[in-house]
């Protein structure tokens, strides 16, 4: 039997076939391509947003906070339950970080525990310059709340969208990263996210002066439009720096193929969306918690939770059985460089005890309904049946 991964890529003919159209071109990078991947996830975004591609979620994430002017002396919160960069970002630009605990029913941060860390840090004057809401499995924050938070305490919002392009938010229907609740979205195309093109990411903006800032920096800090920078050049040959930027560009390789995912978006998440309640279904009689039911998600990842104490058992089985889950996540403040910093185990409770029990079974678009259904049966002989 083969392996079943919890998550991987689907790459066909078309993907390829551009990705060769740009390795016989003339521009490897900086070319045509990398413009038509922007305009295409602006385009998925909704109207009056922009979009800048950068060689990582990770780049973006480092770039959006510079963009909001987070240095030395600011601090910024996010989830504990995320990937480490979501946390990283704020520590590249000499930022302290700290977290917010979650909600243990979606996995993402919970608005009470937000309200009251909010309400303690203003009482002390520690307010965070920048939040950072991550839409955990694909499943939207409950952006609403947080803007009308951020208008009331005067944070700024950097939505760590990598597992949720395509996804909508659940009270408005907005497509996310349409910028009506934060200030920049980030997206990732690593090869395990809903699209890839390889390595890449995109930082969403509805902010102008936001979105030309995220060019400078991508480039060094060098301006990319010196008329608007009104700056005086020498001559044609001169390009001039303004601020200390990076290169953190995307090739038109990588963007070939991001663009061309794009146009599958759609098809993708609908095939996660039918994986999720398929397995809400035939899971809802094993001894397992599953997601609640979403049909505005993007399902990048499926977390199911089972008892903390056999949580390691049944996962080395299912590994065991050719069946390739993972855990999302193990908590970002007690890995052990965030250890150093001063958090430790009991910091944040509920994402502890959502670590304990949880890990990931495979989704992703070319999962068959055959591989499915072994994922199934192998976790019903380990996990059994609830009692009628
Ligand atoms: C994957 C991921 C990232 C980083 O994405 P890269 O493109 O690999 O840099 C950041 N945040 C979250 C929540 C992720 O899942």
């Amino acid at each position: 039997m083969a392996f079943i991964p919890y998550g991987r890529q689907q790459i066909n003919h078309d993907d390829i076939a551009a990705v060769v159209r740009v390795l016989e071109s003339e521009c490897l990078t900086q070319g045509p391509i990398v413009p038509q991947f922007e305009a295409a996830v602006a385009e998925i975004c909704g109207p009056s947003v922009e979009a800048v591609a950068v060689n990582s979620a990770t780049s973006a994430l480092h770039l959006a906070c510079l963009a909001l002017g987070v240095g030395p002396g600011d601090t910024v919160w996010t989830s504990p339950i995320t990937f480490v960069a979501s946390a990283n970002c704020a520590l590249y630009c000499g930022a302290s970080i700290d977290f917010v605990d979650i909600d243990i029913e979606t996995g993402n941060m919970s608005i009470s525990a937000l309200e009251q860390k909010l309400a303690t840090a203003k009482h002390h004057g520690l307010l965070p310059k920048v939040l950072i809401p991550v839409h955990y499995s694909g499943r939207a924050c409950n952006m609403l709340r947080i803007h009308a938070l951020a208008k009331e305490y005067g944070f700024k919002v950097i939505e760590d969208a990598s597992h949720a392009i395509g996804a909508f938010y659940e009270d408005s229907a907005l497509p996310v990263g349409s910028g009506c609740y934060s200030d920049i979205t980030v997206f990732s195309f690593h090869p395990v996210k809903i699209i890839t093109s390889g390595e890449g990411g995109m930082a969403t903006s509805q902010n102008k002066q936001l979105i030309k800032r995220l060019r400078r920096l991508r480039t060094h800090g060098i301006a990319q439009c010196p008329e608007d920078d009104r700056i005086e050049t020498e001559g044609p040959w001169q390009y001039q720096q303004i601020e200390l930027g990076f290169n953190y560009r995307m090739t038109d390789i990588h963007a070939a193929l991001g663009l061309s995912q794009t146009k599958k978006l759609h098809e993708f998440i609908a095939r996660r969306r039918c994986i999720a309640e398929s397995y809400n279904k035939t899971l809802a009689a094993l001894n397992i918690a599953c997601p609640l039911p979403s049909s505005y998600s993007a399902w990048h990842i499926y977390p199911i939770q089972v008892e903390k104490s056999e949580r390691l058992s049944i996962f080395k089985k299912m590994r065991a059985a050719d069946i390739g889950v993972q855990v999302h996540y193990y908590p970002v403040h007690l890995q052990p460089y965030y250890r150093r910093l001063g958090f430790t185990p009991g910091c944040f409770p509920e994402a502890e005890k959502y670590y304990a029990g949880v890990f990931s079974i495979p989704a992703y678009p070319a999962l068959t309904a055959e591989d499915q259904g072994r994922v199934v049966s192998t976790l019903e002989d380990l996990v059994g049946r609830r009692p009628i």
